[in-house]
């Protein structure tokens, strides 16, 4: 798309990855397909799709690379944690998404690789623990504590000692950073959160600066048979298209939750990077072009958190995040995260009105602490 450079990621969402087949439908329809006949190019429906390659194209114009589809999130992470040769170091986010960091203890366990685990917010402890590592593995914001890593510095060093730097970008998602402008070797999404954006689907995506990784990849997913479902294909490419509008819309009311929130007599602390005393602020207003829809507070205890998502009635408990729908997870109840602070809520910001969400919010918490 030879236009692509001067347009804005909001016109790049709506048109990139349309086939421009006159009297054809806008868009690539989903193309259910294990075998295609002969004498075309796809062959066998593990080695490519047209839908699959739509939704490649989009969410690769906006990060700026050559995009790769997986089943899901954890399929695409990985396909890159499997390209580093046996008897690697890890370098990882001790505070990161525990999916990743189970993944990666458990090839630790069975000898495959070693790993180290980091405060990403740290970036000393960062850089010293790059020294002799193979790949370093980054969140930011992390989830969930929100903590934001000095990614130009970090991403910097990692291409001056030949370190792969891979940035998990779910959370921020290319409206908000491209790492691979900032030196990552590769980018990795589940769009099974704010890219699907409906809580209906599982996929994920890794997007690279260079060709011949994306071929890489592409063999990767072929042997393994990691490949996303059309359906789930169209459905993502479909919501990336008003990912831009979306992940505005909830950004904007997510900071005026986050306000609210810290002013709460009940709440404890509010952690999220738009706040201008959180101390991710200064890092978040010079390196992303805003503060997302994730954040997270602290109640008095587990207890009184629990009862917190149980008063709600609007905003709904469960785990995932980045839909339409506001959602609130306790996040020590999970295994691997009982380290966090027992009475820290994540919130993922939804597209209802602010005003109900924060009446939600205001009642449930004014509920639970009636006496005290
Ligand atoms: C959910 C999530 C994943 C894993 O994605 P799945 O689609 O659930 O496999 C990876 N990284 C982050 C930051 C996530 O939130």
């Amino acid at each position: 798309m030879a236009e692509s450079k001067k347009w804005h990621a909001e016109t790049l969402a709506i048109v990139a990855g349309r086939a421009p087949s006159p009297g054809g439908p806008f868009n690539v329809p989903p193309t259910f397909a294990s075998t295609y006949r002969d004498g075309g190019d796809l062959g066998y429906g593990r080695w490519g799709n047209p839908t699959w390659s739509a939704f490649e194209e989009t969410l690769g114009e906006l990060e700026g690379g050559y995009c790769v589809s997986f089943a899901s999130g954890l399929a695409a992470v990985s396909a890159l944690v499997a390209s580093v040769p046996l008897g690697t170091t890890v370098v990882f986010p001790s505070n990161g998404y525990n999916g990743t960091r189970g993944l990666l203890e458990r090839l630790e366990k069975e000898g495959r690789l070693s790993t180290r685990a980091v405060d990403v917010v740290d970036t000393q402890e960062v850089l010293n623990a790059m020294d002799g590592a193979d790949l370093l593995w980054l969140e930011s914001p992390t989830n969930p504590l929100l903590g934001i890593a000095d990614l130009p510095a970090i991403l910097r060093a990692a291409r001056d000692v030949g370190v792969t730097a891979v940035v998990d970008n779910t959370f921020a998602t290319p409206m908000l950073q491209q790492p691979l402008a900032l030196g990552a070797t590769a980018v990795v999404h589940s769009a099974t959160k704010y890219i699907g954006g409906h809580s209906d689907l599982l996929m994920g995506a890794v997007i690279v600066a260079e060709e011949s990784r994306r071929d890489e990849l592409v063999e990767w997913r072929t042997t393994q048979g990691a490949i996303p479902g059309v359906m789930e294909a169209y459905l993502a490419l479909r919501g990336l298209r008003t990912l831009p509008v979306r992940f505005a819309r909830q950004q904007r009311t997510a900071a005026e939750l986050a306000e609210r929130l810290d002013d709460h007599r009940h709440v404890l602390r509010v952690r999220y990077p738009g706040l201008a005393s959180d101390p991710g602020f200064e890092r978040a207003s010079a390196q992303m072009g805003g503060f997302g829809a994730m954040l997270s507070f602290e109640v008095r205890d587990a207890e009184s958190a629990d009862r917190v998502i149980e008063s709600l009635r609007l905003v709904v408990g469960g785990t995932s995040l980045g839909g339409v729908e506001s959602t609130i997870d306790r996040r020590a109840r999970w295994k691997g995260e009982e380290q966090l602070p027992g009475g820290l809520l994540r919130l993922s910001v939804g597209l209802e009105h602010p005003v109900d969400l924060w009446a939600d919010l205001d009642e449930a918490l004014n509920a639970v602490f009636a006496n005290s």
